[in-house]
């Protein structure tokens, strides 16, 4: 073995910048977001989450190498777009994994940070040009090399010319089929013994169940792991990939909680975003679940009108005293509920033009088609 990624000095281990963020220093580095990158609202609410909960860096992976080649290969150059605008919105770095040259230009100089995964290891084509690229490389462990062959990987980069490399270990496969793969939490402590990179640990893809994966990545802090790179989808069980391991924005949420508590015990630190910001947050998507109830009560109320139709005369449509009587008992409500009156008036007067509207337009369906025979 070549000597660029070992020598590790006590107290002099390598800070490397993802690009404003230090990993390797006393700060623990929180990495979320969903395994793959499905849709806007989807990153968008993925980076909400992750930033409320003190990430620093989202991540989406936008060229998946699957198992099966008729599974979810991911969205490619569109996800990016999705990936970017929802990291750059809440103010936080992305990483995305590449697969080859082509994805590697495609990302190198968008993303903040540059993921090989397990199953590329030991693509030396791929770990030159991670070498020649100008952004920190996150290496993850391939699932059956042991740790010699993982930092010889990392010894391509940096010989390559690329000194910021971040080891993350993700699990191994053994003979154990209970999870996915075994954590192989050793490999943190002797990776950090014989380098001086910085580990991170992806529990997430050890476990291969949601359920393990917050003791895993308090485990994995305990050993000394320098960060986390954790898969949380915002609806995980409509997930297109990697479902039955991500999170749920509440456990992420309550797992950052406990990150924070055993970090401060292990002299090192992790802190959730201030109150202000994080209130901010929290109240735009309690605002965000409202407007969509309101807008599914709207389409109910509306399929609803439109049954009326049927019920009514042509000459019947419009029934002003039922009007006025609705938005008479709808503005007291208001009024009771602390709610401005002049508001629930106006929308509901919108309300009944559009009812009106739809009515009158069925009815004369009805009676062209009536008419036609
Ligand atoms: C991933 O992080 O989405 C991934 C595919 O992980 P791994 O390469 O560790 O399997
Ligand atoms: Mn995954």
């Amino acid at each position: 073995m070549k000597d660029l990624v070992l020598g590790a000095k006590k107290d002099n281990y390598s800070k490397i910048n993802l690009g404003g963020v230090v990993c390797g220093g006393s700060d623990i580095i929180l990495m979320g977001g969903p395994c793959a990158v499905e849709d806007p609202a989807q990153m968008r609410s993925a980076a909400r989450i992750v930033k409320e909960a003190g990430g620093k860096v989202l991540r989406g992976g936008i060229f998946k190498p699957r198992t099966s080649p008729y599974s979810f290969q991911g969205l490619g150059e569109t996800g990016l777009e999705y990936l970017l605008a929802a990291a750059r919105e809440q103010d936080l770095l992305c990483i995305t994994e590449v697969i080859d040259a082509e994805s590697m230009a495609l990302v190198q100089d968008k993303v903040d940070i540059i993921q090989i995964g397990a199953r590329n290891m030991q693509n030396y084509h791929l770990l030159k040009l991670a070498g020649e690229c100008k952004k920190p490389v996150v290496l993850k462990r391939g699932l059956a090399a042991t740790i010699s062959e993982w930092l010889l990987a990392a010894e391509y980069i940096l010989a390559a010319g690329n000194p910021n490399v971040v080891l993350c270990e993700r699990g191994i496969r053994t003979f154990e089929t209970a999870t996915r793969s075994t954590l192989d939490l050793s490999a943190v402590v002797v990776a950090k013994e014989l380098t001086h990179l910085p580990v991170i640990v992806d529990p997430s893809h050890a476990a291969g169940r949601r359920d393990l994966v917050p003791a895993l990545a308090k485990a994995a802090i305990a050993a000394g792991a320098d960060g986390l790179l954790i898969e949380m989808h915002p609806e995980p069980e409509h997930a297109r990939c990697d479902g039955e391991q991500s999170l749920s924005p509440e456990q992420f949420t309550v797992l950052a909680r406990e990150i924070s508590l055993l970090a401060a015990s292990l002299d090192r630190i992790f802190k959730i975003t201030d109150e202000k910001k994080e209130d901010l947050t929290s109240l735009r998507s309690q605002i965000d679940k409202i407007d969509d109830e309101i807008v599914e009560l709207l389409a109910k109320r509306m399929g609803l009108a439109g049954k009326v139709a049927g019920q009514k005369s042509i000459d019947k449509i419009r029934d002003i005293n039922r009007e006025k009587d609705v938005i008479t008992r709808l503005t007291h409500k208001a009024e009771v509920l602390n709610c401005p009156p002049d508001l629930v008036k106006q929308v509901y007067t919108m309300v009944f033009e559009h009812s009106v509207h739809l009515q009158l337009k069925s009815k004369l369906v009805q009676k062209v088609e009536h008419s036609i025979g």
